[in-house]
């Protein structure tokens, strides 16, 4: 195992990853094919990290957005199905071909290209095709062209068109089901052609759980995976499975009228103590918690205060009894003795629960817990 050379990591509870990925499956039933979506490395907890317990517990296939994603997977599992969905500029196309990934097409360009590299290297290069049923992102615009244009990527001999997808909006239910239906509509048209296509697939997390009758036979969940709830009408049982953790590494008294870090944003209203904790912006937690972000110390809130450095921050101690250098401090918890979870950290950085995740950074290492034991740590750098 790496050695773990930092005391701010992200401790993954793959025991809760595992929890979360069989009660989506027991949700959706063996009917449904589950793309775990494992972008923005594994929405920060580590796709490398995270892929096996997908795969051995629900997962068909490891969704991605780009091809330097499918190919970092790829490097580490060679039979694992992977799924790039989104676009990849024709110059890449070869790649794809190469490490046997899946790619999204919504065009006949990109077929012939692909359907000339299955030739070249003697494979059959699979491929989703993208159809935008309302999103105006990605995808074959919704037309009679396009249904000539996707019947005529079915006859290319090189190439499995082994799906079709598109991606809900997540308006109201009014505008996702018409959108909805409209990809159930080029799929009767496809089909009164002749073309049958393996995978459909239309929802991600929050649509997963919400309708039910929109699930197609594949689903592409991403947030749930972590345990991370965003749906409204549905219930499905998850448990967050990241915790950010860092140790205070200094204490020191600070006087009343004495300023904490940059421009002295933050002065001491009374004599104070004020802790140094080693994380800052530059490992993915929000400047704009200046003023607003805590950590928790014995099962207590610390708050943040002054400016967030890029790799440091300062709380104060004042509150908190008997607080020592080599502390532990809780950054993101599930919620429970006082710490911040990812609902709420997402509220007080104003952005959504899956920008506060994905932004952890690459020098905070991550380590993999499995039955209260450490099991893997990675090291990005
Ligand atoms: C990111 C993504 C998903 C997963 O989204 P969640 O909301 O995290 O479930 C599904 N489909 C596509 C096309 C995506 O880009």
């Amino acid at each position: 195992m790496e050695l773990l050379l930092r005391d701010t990591f992200l401790e993954v509870n793959l025991d809760n990853i595992i929890y979360n990925m069989k009660n989506i499956k027991e949700m959706v039933g063996e009917e449904v094919a589950i793309a775990a979506v494992v972008k923005a490395n594994g929405y920060g907890h580590g796709a490398v990290g995270v892929a096996q317990e997908l795969m051995e517990n629900g997962a068909d296939y490891l969704a991605v957005a780009t091809l330097t994603e499918a190919l970092d997977l790829r490097r580490h599992f060679a039979d694992y199905k992977i799924f790039i969905m989104g676009f990849t500029p024709d110059k890449y196309l070869e790649h794809v071909v190469k490490n046997d990934i899946t790619q999204t097409i919504f065009s006949y360009r990109q077929a012939e290209i692909l359907n000339d590299y299955g030739n070249k290297y003697n494979k059959i290069p699979v491929v989703h095709i993208k159809y935008d049923t309302g999103f105006n992102r990605l995808g074959f615009r919704d037309s009679k062209e396009s249904i000539d244009e996707i019947e005529k990527i079915s006859k290319l001999p090189n190439l499995n068109v082994e799906g079709i997808f598109s991606h809900l909006a997540l308006t109201n239910k009014e505008e996702d089901e018409k959108q909805y239906r409209k990809l159930v509509k080029v799929i009767e048209s496809l089909e009164e052609r002749g073309i049958k296509l393996k995978y459909k697939h239309i929802e991600d997390s929050i649509s997963a759980v919400d309708y039910p009758e929109f699930r197609m036979n594949m689903i592409r969940p991403g947030a749930i995976i972590y345990g991370i709830k965003g749906f409204h009408y549905g219930t499905l049982d998850l448990k967050q499975a990241l915790t950010l953790k860092t140790k205070v590494y200094n204490v020191r008294k600070v006087s009343k009228g004495e300023g904490v870090s940059y421009s002295y944003v933050w002065r001491a209203e009374r004599d104070s103590i004020i802790g140094t904790v080693p994380f800052g912006y530059a490992d993915g937690y929000p400047r704009n918690l200046t003023g607003k972000g805590f950590v928790t110390i014995h099962n207590q809130k610390a708050p943040i205060i002054g400016i967030i450095c890029m790799d440091q921050c300062m709380v104060d101690l004042t509150d908190i009894e008997e607080v020592c250098e080599g502390d532990e401090a809780i950054i993101y918890g599930d919620g429970t003795n006082n710490t911040l979870d990812i609902h709420n950290a997402s509220l007080l950085g104003s952005t959504n629960k899956n920008e506060i995740m994905s932004r952890i950074g690459m020098r905070v290492p991550r380590v993999y817990i499995k039955d209260e034991k450490i099991v893997n740590i990675i090291n990005y750098i």
